[in-house]
């Protein structure tokens, strides 16, 4: 598809109502973005989807939303499908890249101040952030760089590091990359899908939450006095960075490796949710480069794949069983965040079962819906099959208890900033829960 050359933003604010509408008109603009609904009742109906189109993180039973302009309409036909328009999604001219790039904007006096489409954090500010609460929270905050990104290690000069910070009450020892750790770890990451904007604004919120909290809030107290809170809150720098460039940018999900991920200048990158190897390439994910969902060209084919999965395997010792059965208790617990269909999801993604462990994750993922309201359940059976992610991964390999919300997100993977304000609410005590369970999840 060629989607990316003609996308234009989307947005929450624009959505029209249309549920039912006939399928655009040949005279439709081809920049004018559709989101059809189509029934996939089958797990071989979902993965046709998924290998040829941009199927959004959303289902409702037996349909799935595909991202796509008009002729993605003809193109859902020719493969067997009868999609309908779901939403009309109005086209925004003018979306205003980072407050940086913007000519004779009045600039922030400092890079954590920089924003994007509304209120955004931009990839700097967002490093600033940690930078900031590492100066002011010494007690309780370590910096980390763990890695490069894909365009940094072709030129230093571009692309960013990749950064975490880990959280806790330090006594000696905290913090330290070694698997063996005094307090159990909680890893939250954000922001693998860079058009996924409300995810990475979870991980500012959280971090600020919880250095402002310690000592006054009981809850936040307890939390850093036993548990190492890690986060993550850009994995995709590349890709965040392309998207706060504002307009047709801000439709980039994969990272900007246009080696791996050639695609003639559109949808460049890999899918880093769809790269890692435990069953990769086994299901719901695309061999397309040009795909949303492209899996890369082998396994662990990304520096974004590579040194979070070293991170991991410094942070978590290996008590994987390859998904074959129960872990038992292993301490620990990894956390992705996503948008936008309201949902708390665990392992297996490999596959539509319930997955061995399924007992005690599913009871933590009930207790999660509990404060939002989300549905839960295994991500395979409840959203759709989707190989090459990275709570599989942990949990295949690892042993690591593996928890996803898709965020509700206004029903927009880029909704207007003031949506984040609900998403916060409605998810913090999900967040504060979690990592309460990470000494023992799989006893819960
Ligand atoms: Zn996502």
């Amino acid at each position: 598809m060629s989607l990316r050359r003609t996308l234009t933003l989307l947005s929450a604010t624009v959505l029209t109502a249309a549920v039912g509408l006939s399928l655009p008109s040949a005279q439709a603009d081809p920049a004018q973005l559709f989101e059809y609904a189509v029934d996939a009742p089958s797990t071989e109906h979902q993965q046709q989807l998924l290998q040829k189109f941009d199927v959004l993180e959303d289902r409702d039973g037996n349909t799935l939303y595909v991202l796509g302009n008009r002729s993605t309409a003809t193109e859902l036909g020719r493969a067997g499908f009868t999609p309908t328009v779901h939403r009309e999604l109005k086209p925004i001219t003018g979306a205003k890249p980072s407050t940086r790039l913007v000519p004779g904007a009045p600039q922030p006096a400092d890079p954590i101040d920089e924003t994007f489409y509304g209120g955004y954090h931009t990839v700097n500010a967002h490093y600033a952030h940690l930078d900031k609460v590492a100066k002011e929270h010494p007690e309780l905050a370590t910096p980390v760089v763990y890695g490069k990104s894909y365009l940094k290690t072709k030129n230093p000069a571009a692309g960013y590091d990749l950064r975490a910070i880990c959280l806790t009450k330090k006594q000696t020892g905290d913090c330290a990359l070694n698997p063996n750790s005094a307090k159990p770890r909680f890893v939250m990451d954000t922001q693998i899908h860079a058009r996924e904007l409300g995810a990475g604004d979870m991980s500012w919120r959280y971090l600020d939450h919880l250095v402002n909290g310690y000592g006054k809030d009981a809850a936040i107290t307890t939390l850093l006095d036993t548990t190492e809170v890690w986060l993550i809150p850009i994995v995709n720098p590349d890709g965040v960075d392309y998207v706060q460039q504002g307009g047709a940018n801000m439709g980039q999900r994969k990272n900007r490796d246009a080696e791996n991920g050639s695609c003639a200048g559109a949808t460049v990158g890999i899918d880093l949710n769809r790269n890692w190897g435990f069953k990769w390439g086994q299901g719901g994910s695309s061999s397309s480069p040009c795909n949303d969902g492209y899996m890369g060209p082998r396994a662990d084919s990304e520096p974004e794949t590579q040194a979070m999965q070293k991170l991991y395997t410094q942070l978590f010792p290996v008590k994987g069983n390859d998904g074959t059965a129960a872990v038992g208790d292993v301490r620990g617990l990894a956390f992705s965040i996503h948008s936008t269909m309201g949902a708390h999801m665990f392992p297996p993604g490999w596959d539509t079962s319930n997955g061995p462990d399924f007992g005690p994750l599913n009871r933590i993922a009930g207790k999660m819906a509990s404060y939002t309201g989300y549905k839960y359940g295994p991500i395979g059976k409840t959203i759709y099959v989707a190989t090459g992610s990275t709570l599989d991964w942990a949990y295949g390999k690892l042993g690591v208890a593996g928890f996803v919300t898709e965020l509700k997100s206004c029903g927009s993977f880029n909704p207007p900033y003031s949506c984040q304000a609900g998403d916060w609410a409605a998810n913090l005590p999900t967040f504060m829960y979690l990592a309460s369970v990470a000494a023992h999840p799989y006893q819960q």
